[in-house]
């Protein structure tokens, strides 16, 4: 079997392989948050970079050639992580495409000036714009002002972690959809996790996926947020006819401290999550961490970092069941 190259639709590589130097403690999720919040403003721009290129070495050697990536940007990070992602990005342009989305981590309420720096990190050259719909106390003006920065700039993705708390009051997706119908945004608008979905009644939860499909937005899932709360109905939204991207999220840090970079273990862990184990539903996670991104610049980057990946398998199952490397690929560190 072969295959060009696998993509990664969401990932947090600003922030990863902190472990080691730093030590994972199973505290509850405020502490590891408060952690995270600590490791932010002590990093360097040497040490992001360094902490960066281990993720991509790890996605490149199993196959990936997309990755698109969210960078925090606040008063913590202020712009290292940017400044340094924005170097990786150019360092790495021979062997992936990354896209760089600036990032509201930690909400508009904890840090009002997030609203300036999100435009300074708009000028030095993302790909687009990441917002968090359970970061703030009203969550469709937070939706309403990461909207209205994605229009000003023009940037080619919009996208926003979705109901993370899985609390059917904290449930945003219906809204999310509405305003990306009036605006006309279609598959420039992502909405990552979507774990209330799950929660909701079936009623309210089919309306909402049927609101999610027409205004053409992209659902992302990331199957090891299994973890700590529900994954969002994947197969639902699928038949919806939603498209279905999958991403690592986070790499060995706080919130994860394992984290392959190998799409075929993300796709596994779905397929086991959600009961993918007939041949054409593992055929169709495939094709999801396959299928490129409906945008004309990302297809003719893609192009110049086509792989052509070669795997012993026989069958869809077999690939999935044993998530392998493929037949080794040659890293040339570009210092
Ligand atoms: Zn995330």
């Amino acid at each position: 079997m072969n295959y060009s190259g696998w993509k990664n639709y969401h990932a947090h590589i600003d922030k990863g392989f902190l472990i080691p130097p730093r030590k994972y403690v199973d505290a509850p999720a405020p502490k590891r948050a408060e952690w995270t919040r600590k490791a932010k403003k002590e990093m360097t721009i040497f040490e992001i970079k360094e902490s960066a290129t281990k993720a991509l070495e790890k996605m490149y050697l199993y196959g990936t050639t997309y990755v698109r990536t969210h960078v925090d940007i606040d008063p913590l990070f202020e712009l290292r992580a940017l400044e340094a992602l924005l170097e990786l990005k150019e360092e790495w342009k021979d062997r992936l495409v990354l896209d760089l989305i600036a990032f509201n981590q930690e909400g508009f309420d904890r840090f009002p000036e997030t609203e300036y720096m999100l435009k300074e990190a708009l000028e030095m050259g993302v790909s687009g714009i990441g917002g968090h719909t359970s970061m703030d106390n009203k969550g469709k003006e937070h939706i309403d002002k990461i909207m209205n920065l994605a229009e000003e700039y023009d940037v080619d993705w919009i996208e926003f972690h979705t109901d993370e708390t899985g609390r059917v009051d904290d449930f945003h997706l219906p809204y999310l959809a509405q305003v990306t119908k009036e605006r006309e945004l279609k598959d420039k608008v992502s909405a990552i996790h979507c774990c209330s979905l799950t929660n909701v009644d079936d009623k309210i939860a089919q309306e909402t996926i049927e609101a999610v499909a027409e205004s053409g937005m992209t659902v992302t899932t990331c199957p090891t947020a299994i973890a700590t709360r529900s994954l969002t109905r994947v197969k639902d939204l699928a038949k919806a006819g939603v498209t279905i991207q999958l991403g690592s999220d986070n790499l060995r840090d706080f919130f994860n401290p394992l984290g392959s970079g190998n799409m075929l273990q993300y796709a596994q862990l779905l397929a086991y999550v959600s009961r993918f184990y007939e041949a054409d539903e593992l055929e169709q996670l495939l094709m999801w961490i396959s299928r490129t991104p409906n945008n004309q610049r990302v297809q003719s980057e893609l192009t110049k970092v086509t792989l052509d990946l070669q795997y012993d398998c026989k069958s869809f199952s077999e690939l999935i069941a044993e998530a392998p490397a493929p037949a080794p690929l040659k890293i040339e560190v570009v210092k």
